[in-house]
Formats: C-alpha cells, structure tokens, sequence
C-alpha cells in the first residue's frame, strides 16, 4: 500500500486565531479533503485564547461536520495541564491526564463528551492534550465507550485493549512514502505562508489524502507488519541505549 495521509486540526475552540483557521479551512473545502477536529469542550487555556470567542462557535463544527463530512474528536477536556507527566509516548512533559488517578480522568473525560453530546457532535475519537496519556487513560476512555485515539508513533493503526490507535506522526508537510501517516496542524500558529504550502502539498497528493472512517480502516499487509516490526526493534533499542547512557 501506498502512504495514505490524513490531516488533524488541533486546538479547535471558541477563541482560536480565527482567521488562521479560515485560511486552512478554505483550502480543505476547495480540494474537498476532510479533516479530523479536535474540539476542546470547555477551553480554559489562556495562550489559546487568540480571537474573541464566537458565539457561533458550536454552530460552525456542526456545519463543518453534517455539511462537509468532518469528523469531530474530542481534544481532552479544558486543555489546562495539570501534571508534568509525559505519559506513555513520553513526547512533552505536561499533561491534562497522564499521572492522575483514573477516577479523575474518567470525570474529565465524561464532562468533556457530555458537552460535545449536548452539542449534538457525539465523538468515539480522543485526541489527548499534548500528545501526554497513561494507561488510567487509555481505561478511563474504555469506560467512557471511546474506541479511537488519534496519536502514537507507528505507521499503521494498531489495536491495545480495545482501543484503536491511529498513527499522528508529524506536523511538517513531508510526503512520507508509506504507512498511515497523519499531520499534526496547529492553526493558531502557522505560518503566514502554511496555507500556500498546503494548497501545494493537496495539488500534489490530494489523491493519497483520506478522512478519518477511511483511515480507522486501513489494514497491515504482511510486509508492512514486518517493516513496522522492525522499526519498532530499532527505536526500542535506541531507547535503551539511551538509557543505559543516563546510567552511567
Ligand atoms: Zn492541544
């Protein structure tokens, strides 16, 4: 199989650079590529506050979600990070979840999907703040019936105890030759000339980009089961060379 690529957009909340986000909106909506949001439910993270809140706000992810065919996550709670764990991919140290007792994040988790219900924008999908989550989280989200997570450094989907994770591998737009690969997209701070390169990287590779139920779908063949096999060997052997390097 050839790469297939799907875009996240991160950060999504009422007070958003909003003008950045229209301008990478657009582009999507002209190359008909949907996107997966994630939607905080109840922002409280003051250096995501860009813009006034829109009043509108709830009223446009639902647009972007019956009318254009956008999947909607979850991206955890309020987006306030309350711990400096940085959970099992060990990406940033802070986190909204990681290193809390799994009752705590299990009311998190279920305050946040309330609002999203409510919302009419119900959601199986969990994007975790900050790419930090434990496994109380990855439990929490079983008993909160979530069955998707959009993160992890593999190159195809992979399944751990019930849960489906989909591979979020990389925020620059590279064309990476194969496996599932998903860009990471922070709207409220691209650069003045992102929306030009993504228009660019879309009129080259719009036929390799799918959405989101396309990518939850994607299967190993045996050779890709084999390469990401190996992969995972070497990066789990660099990482304890780096350990034992700490040691001494
Ligand atoms: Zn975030």
């Amino acid at each position: 199989m050839k790469a297939r690529y799907l875009f996240r957009l991160d950060d999504i909340c009422p007070t958003m650079d909003w003008a950045r986000f229209n301008a990478v909106a657009d582009i999507f909506m002209r190359f008909e590529v949907q996107p997966l949001l994630g939607v905080i439910p109840d922002n409280k993270d003051a250096s995501l506050k860009r813009d006034p809140a829109d009043p509108r706000f709830w009223d446009k992810m639902r647009h972007f979600h019956s009318a254009r065919g956008w999947t909607i996550s979850q991206h955890g709670y309020q987006h306030q990070y309350v711990t400096r764990d940085a959970g099992i991919l060990g990406i940033n140290k802070n986190s909204e979840f990681a290193g809390l007792p799994r009752d705590i994040q299990f009311e998190k988790i279920a305050k946040g999907k309330t609002i999203l219900t409510k919302e009419d924008l119900a959601t199986d999908i969990f994007m975790p703040p900050s790419h930090s989550f434990d496994q109380n989280t990855i439990d929490a989200l079983m008993d909160s019936e979530f069955r998707f997570v959009t993160d992890g450094y593999s190159i195809l989907p992979y399944e751990r105890k019930g849960i489906k994770f989909i591979p979020c591998q990389i925020s620059r737009l590279v064309p990476i030759p194969i496996g599932l690969v998903t860009f990471c997209l922070h709207t409220n701070t691209i650069e003045a000339d992102f929306p030009e390169k993504l228009n660019h990287f879309l009129t080259n590779n719009r036929n390799r980009t799918i959405n989101f139920t396309e990518a939850a779908e994607v299967r190993a063949s045996a050779s890709q089961v084999l390469i990401e096999g190996a992969v995972l060997s070497v990066r789990r052997a660099a990482h304890s060379v780096r350990a034992r390097r700490r040691a001494v």
